[in-house]
């Protein structure tokens, strides 16, 4: 067991550790040479029934746990979207921790609700959405989504099937070719269907073609569909494209659908004046998700969701057992009736710690390097002469691939997957990929809190390198 003395000794340590860590995060490799199970293999098959001390604890930790261990905070981190955070970020998380509240409701820990409520207001303020918009904090984007998509169940079915069960609904859903897999994840799980979730081909652009979607819908209603919901993208995952949000806006209001947006990773960059345009689309939406947690200096997670009808998110949601009634309930929110989960983390403290210690002017800074250095690279790939880029640079991510002349498409890919792999496997930095129109692209996103122009550039020659290398051995006829 750990006593006060003993926690005090191992807090001081840890925090050093952690500033230690940071300090020399660049000297770990980005992703860990591990091959599946090796890790469970060091792990005791049964759990320990004694006490053992912090210190064979916190030597197992550096002897098993972080050699394996991916590290998204190092700043050649240039896989996926960033999960990134900030040191008053763990501060905020700390914090948590220590006092560890349970924020079902405004009883159970007034200030964490009150807080909420605020900062989501605030982030309402910096991204520039309509004052109609009311935020709370979610988990993640796909629960966001799924929240979103059962709010507009209940709205549209009257709350019918919050109270009878889904059978024999005729709902559709739209969206893009390239929107998330977690609006897929969302109709499974809604009890719509996949079967009712309808596709929409993107443009050159990936963009969703709003004239395809307008027809499809028509041929729903023939068809005695009943379309529910639309959700637009606004960054997809694979290159950022930008859905048309205004078009799909007004589609969805010719036609009586509801409208999400998924902002998840690019709602962040809302920050920043130059897309004003876009807030335009956002605010023919219902609802809206962005992730602070992936490009807002806070770590996972906190997914800001911002919604109009307050009252319809909270029919859908609300269940008040005696037990969790209170004399407040008329007063404040209970966010317990905002979202799925009953209990709730404090999240807010640590999007608080980030926006005062960033201040909104240093937040936009950040992220006004992220997208000017996406555009620096976006030009050193095209000086170089040997690589295409495979989509539009909207903003931090960058798709591209190694394009030698003569090369038949399977040959092209073949050698772009190796030089993936070797670049992966070196650990100096991570990527990863995706298809577009049927080509394999590298994606290079860049967003982590640490990342500077010394890391992308060192990172471009290195590729640039191993580009070089891997030619070599084509033309040996190694390969
Ligand atoms: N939407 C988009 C566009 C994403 O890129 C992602 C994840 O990268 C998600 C949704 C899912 O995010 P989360 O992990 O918060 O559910």
């Amino acid at each position: 067991m750990m006593d006060v003395q003993e926690f005090e000794k191992w807090a001081k340590q840890i925090v050093e550790w952690i500033s230690q860590y940071y300090q020399t995060i660049e000297t770990y490799p980005v992703k860990p040479k591990v091959t599946p199970n090796t890790i469970l293999e060091k792990l005791p098959i049964n759990p320990p029934s004694q006490s053992e001390s912090f210190e064979e604890i916190f030597n197992d930790f550096s002897k098993i746990i972080l050699p394996a261990i991916t590290h998204w905070q190092h700043p050649r981190f240039f896989a996926y979207f960033p999960a990134n955070n900030s040191f008053p970020s763990i501060l905020g998380e700390l914090f948590t921790a220590a006092i560890a509240p349970q924020c079902m409701m405004w009883l159970t820990s007034p200030a964490a609700t009150e807080l909420e409520e605020r900062v989501m207001d605030w982030l309402r303020q910096m991204i520039g959405i309509s004052e109609e918009f009311v935020g709370v904090i979610q988990d993640t984007a796909s629960t966001s989504t799924l929240v979103s998509l059962l709010t507009a169940r209940e709205k549209h079915s009257n709350y019918f099937i919050n109270e009878n069960g889904s059978g024999g609904s005729k709902f559709t859903v739209y969206c893009s070719y390239e929107a998330h897999s977690s609006i897929e994840k969302a109709v499974k799980i809604a009890g719509i269907g996949r079967k009712n979730l309808k596709k929409i081909p993107v443009d050159e652009n990936f963009s969703m073609r709003v004239d395809l979607l307008e027809e499809q819908i028509k041929s729903d209603i023939q068809n005695g569909f009943q379309p529910l919901c639309v959700v637009g993208a606004l960054g997809t995952t694979s290159s950022t494209a930008i859905d048309p949000l205004k078009q799909i806006g007004e589609i969805a209001k010719q036609y009586g659908l509801w409208y999400h947006i998924d902002g998840a990773m690019v709602g962040s960059a809302l920050i920043l004046p130059e897309f004003d345009k876009i807030k335009e689309g956002i605010n023919y939406a219902d609802t809206f998700v962005f992730n602070p947690h992936k490009w807002l200096f806070t770590n996972f997670d906190c997914s800001a969701y911002f919604v109009k009808d307050k009252k319809a998110l909270i029919k859908t949601f609300e269940i008040t057992p005696e037990y969790l009634k209170t004399d407040a309930d008329r007063q404040v929110n209970n966010y317990r009736d905002w979202g799925i989960q009953l209990g709730r983390r404090f999240r807010a403290l640590k999007l608080w710690f980030v926006i005062r210690t960033f201040g909104v002017e240093g937040l936009k800074q950040k992220i006004s390097s992220h997208l000017q250095w996406a555009k620096l690279l976006e030009k050193e790939i095209q000086k170089d002469g040997r690589f295409e880029i495979l989509a539009p640079v909207n903003f931090n991510t960058i798709c591209f691939r190694y394009e030698p002349k003569g090369r038949s498409e399977e040959e092209i890919e073949e050698l772009n997957r190796k030089l993936f792999n070797t670049i992966n496997d070196s650990g100096f930095a991570f990527f990863s990929h995706t298809k577009l129109k049927g080509k394999f692209a590298i994606r290079f996103s860049i967003g982590q809190t640490n990342t500077n122009w010394e890391h992308i550039a060192q990172t471009w020659e290195f590729i640039r390198g191993k580009t070089s290398e891997l030619w070599e051995n084509v033309e040996k006829k190694k390969i």
